[in-house]
C-alpha cells in the first residue's frame, strides 16, 4: 500500500464529462483526477453535486465524456467497480433498535460477505471509527456524530478503494467532524485509498483535504492543493468573506 501511495497513479478519472437533462446542462466538460489521498470537492447549492455523485456511483451515466477506474470505463466494470466503492449518502437509513454491530452484520449479509470474515472486519471497523465502546448499544440513543460513524463503518465494510462521503459533516459539531476526518486520513495512510469529501462549505471541504476542486455552475472553477485553494482570491472573496 505504501508504494502505491508514493507513485500516486490516477485511480479514478473523470474525463470531459457533460451531463444534460433534456435541454438543461447540469455539468459541462468536467475533468477530475483522483489518486490516493483526501480530496475536497466544494460544490455550492445548484452546482451539480448530486448529479456528479450519482455518476461516480453509477446511478447515472454521462451524456458526454467518460469516467475511468484505473483506465477502464466504470460503466463497463459495473459490479466490479461498485464492489470497490464505499459511499456514505447524505441520509443513511438505519434501524434504531439495532446496535452498530447488529446493523453492520446485517449490512454485511446484504453484501454477501461471509459471516466469519465480516465479524472480524466489523470489530476492526468499530474500533477504527471510535465506536468500540458503543458497539453493542442500541442506536436509538446515539448522537448525530455517532450515527455518522456507523454510516462510515457501513460504507467501509467492503474495504473500499474509493470512499465517497456526501456532506459527512452535516449537522455535526466541529470537533466531531475533525474526528471523522481523522478516520478518513488514517485509511488513506494505511490503505492508500482515495477519499472524496463532497461539501457545500469550503472550510469543511478543505479541512482534511490534500487537494480540492471547486465546482460552480456545473463547471470546474478551480483546482489545487488545499493551501492553494484557501489562498485563492476568488475563494477568499466568494466563500470565506475576506
Ligand atoms: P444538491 O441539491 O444536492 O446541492 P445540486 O443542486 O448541486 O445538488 P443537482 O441536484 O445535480 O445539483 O442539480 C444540478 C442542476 O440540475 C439543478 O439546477 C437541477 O435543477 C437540475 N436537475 C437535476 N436533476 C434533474 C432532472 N432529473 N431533470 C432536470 N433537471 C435536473
Amino acid at each position: 500500500a505504501g508504494a502505491r501511495w508514493k507513485e500516486a497513479s490516477p485511480m479514478l478519472s473523470v474525463e470531459h464529462v457533460t451531463k444534460t437533462y433534456g435541454k438543461f446542462t447540469a455539468l459541462e466538460d468536467i475533468s477530475l483526477t483522483f489518486t490516493p489521498g483526501v480530496y475536497g470537492l466544494l460544490a455550492p447549492n445548484g452546482a451539480g453535486k448530486t448529479t456528479l455523485i450519482k455518476m461516480l456511483t453509477t446511478l447515472l451515466f454521462p451524456t458526454k465524456g467518460q469516467i475511468l477506474w484505473e483506465g477502464e470505463d466504470i460503466r463497463a466494470l459495473g459490479a466490479e467497480y461498485r464492489g470497490l466503492l464505499g459511499y456514505l449518502p447524505q441520509q443513511f437509513g438505519y434501524y434504531p433498535s439495532y446496535t452498530p454491530r447488529q446493523f453492520l452484520r446485517y449490512a454485511a449479509a446484504l453484501q454477501c460477505i461471509p459471516k466469519r470474515e465480516a465479524d472480524g472486519r466489523i470489530d476492526h471497523l468499530l474500533e477504527t471509527v471510535g465506536l468500540g465502546d458503543a458497539a453493542d448499544k442500541k442506536m436509538k440513543k446515539f448522537s448525530g456524530g455517532m450515527l455518522q460513524r456507523v454510516g462510515i463503518a457501513v460504507a467501509m465494510l467492503n474495504d473500499p478503494k474509493l470512499l465517497i462521503l456526501d456532506e459527512p459533516s452535516l449537522g455535526l459539531a466541529p470537533n466531531i467532524v475533525d474526528d471523522i476526518l481523522e478516520v478518513a486520513k488514517t485509511m488513506v495512510k494505511n490503505d492508500g485509498i482515495s477519499v472524496l469529501l463532497v461539501e457545500q462549505d469550503i472550510t469543511k471541504a478543505l479541512a482534511a483535504a490534500d487537494r480540492g476542486y471547486v465546482i460552480e455552475n456545473g463547471r470546474v472553477a478551480l483546482e489545487g492543493t488545499a493551501a492553494e485553494l484557501s489562498a485563492n482570491e476568488h475563494v477568499k472573496k466568494a466563500y470565506l468573506g475576506i
